[in-house]
């Protein structure tokens, strides 16, 4: 859904278009010799190139796009930041609709922050196959984290977690998102099987309880480790003064 030579898929409604100027725009904002400068940016057919953009420092591109769909003709907008210091994160940023998604460190598997990923970007036009990827992000990080690898259905992992000694809090969370309407029935499906009906408001709700998922797993544990690192060195320091 990235904006490109190949134009872009509406996030609304699915249709394919070109970006040209009648369809697609931006404005493109940087410093230079201390001074904030805004230019238009003018979207040609085929042209459409980042390289193109001359920047002497950090700088933003803003991005709005408009399907010509005339049962849609929603407007999507994105940003691009330019850079040194935004060399690692070329990627364009959703600003409207909601498919932002948070950039998750390297201690977070690479699987898991793709699952992730796609799951937000494709919330609004397919509430189901986000869902579906939400779900895969849930069972990964009981695999992967939780180190729990048997039982076939997804709340037969949550019952062996019970009986661990798991944070009630997640325990909790992971027993809500069985219970989220219908979406709820569909996570007590076999892994090969597609949620019926989900609409984007449920589907939302899962994105939300996956970020505060890996935020009390993958982040938390990270944190408390470099604590205890510091911790640890402190304590050694004044264990050779004694
Ligand atoms: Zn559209």
């Amino acid at each position: 859904m990235n904006f490109d030579d190949n134009g872009m898929v509406c996030p609304f409604c699915g249709h394919t278009f070109d970006l040209v100027n009648n369809t697609a725009g931006g404005i493109y904002i940087f410093f230079k010799n201390g001074q904030i400068y805004y230019e238009p940016f003018n979207i040609n057919p085929g042209s459409f190139n980042y390289n193109q953009v001359i920047h002497s420092e950090n700088s933003i591109l803003v991005l709005m796009a408009r399907c010509p769909n005339p049962k849609c003709n929603k407007t999507t907008i994105k940003i691009n930041p330019i850079g040194t210091q935004f060399k690692d994160e070329k990627e364009q940023v959703d600003v409207y609709p909601n498919g932002q998604f948070k950039n998750y460190p390297d201690y977070v598997p690479a699987y898991i922050r793709k699952d992730y990923k796609e799951a937000c970007l494709i919330v609004n036009l397919s509430p189901k196959s986000s869902s579906t990827l939400s779900r895969r992000v849930l069972e990964e990080i009981i695999s992967d984290f939780y180190e729990i690898k048997n039982g076939k259905r997804l709340v037969d992992k949550i019952r062996i977690l019970e009986d661990k000694n798991i944070d009630p809090d997640i325990i909790k969370e992971f027993h809500c998102l069985r219970k989220i309407g219908n979406i709820g029935a569909h996570l007590d499906m076999g892994t090969n099987e597609i949620p019926k009906e989900v609409n984007s408001t449920e589907a939302d709700a899962l994105i939300e309880a996956i970020e505060d998922i890996i935020d009390k797993t993958y982040i938390n544990r990270h944190k408390r480790q470099n604590t205890l690192n510091r911790l640890s060195e402190i304590a050694d320091k004044y264990s050779k003064k004694s």
